[in-house]
């Protein structure tokens, strides 16, 4: 399994930390492809936020991508959203903008999680109820209250495919 990350308007440092981390998580080689600006195309500037959907289709095609952005992100229908992917596809989004903390540790912790929550999304895994990085967060607060791994039930569907 690969793990393209595409940095898009983030900083070297979150970069460094996915590709330090997500191996441990997947057996997965991660790969870094070349940076992209965010641009103006997925901006919208009533709400000051860049749309998630619109930015997923701006990623490359390669199965599994993980687009990394330090801005903040909306759906529709949703106030802010911390990442978006493509259920079973090949893409996905990862906004840090709402992660950010002075606590290095607990900032590279928030990172993992959501990067693995969204992966999860793209290896076909839904929204968990169990205590599982798969579960739903609506704040930073449920995010630290998860763990950063995947309970035995979507362990397992993980491995099936
Ligand atoms: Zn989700
Ligand atoms: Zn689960």
């Amino acid at each position: 399994m690969k793990i393209y990350i595409k940095p898009v308007s983030t900083n070297r440092y979150t970069v460094m930390i996915l590709q330090k981390k997500l191996p441990e998580v997947f057996e997965a080689e991660v790969l870094v492809l070349s940076p992209m600006d965010i641009g103006l195309k997925c901006y919208n500037p009533l709400r000051g936020q860049y749309n998630s959907t619109c930015l997923i289709r701006r990623l490359p095609l390669l199965k599994i991508t993980l687009g990394v952005t330090g801005k903040d992100l909306y759906a529709t229908g949703m106030n802010f959203v911390f990442g978006e992917a493509e259920l079973g596809g090949a893409r996905a989004v990862l906004s840090t903008f709402r992660l950010i903390t002075p606590d290095t540790e607990l900032y590279e912790e928030r990172v993992v999680k959501e990067a693995t929550h969204e992966i999860g999304h793209v290896l076909g895994l839904r929204h968990c109820e169990n205590d599982c990085v798969m579960k739903f967060s609506n704040s930073v607060k449920e995010v630290d209250e998860k763990p950063v791994s995947f309970c035995s039930d979507c362990a397992s569907k993980i491995k099936l495919r």
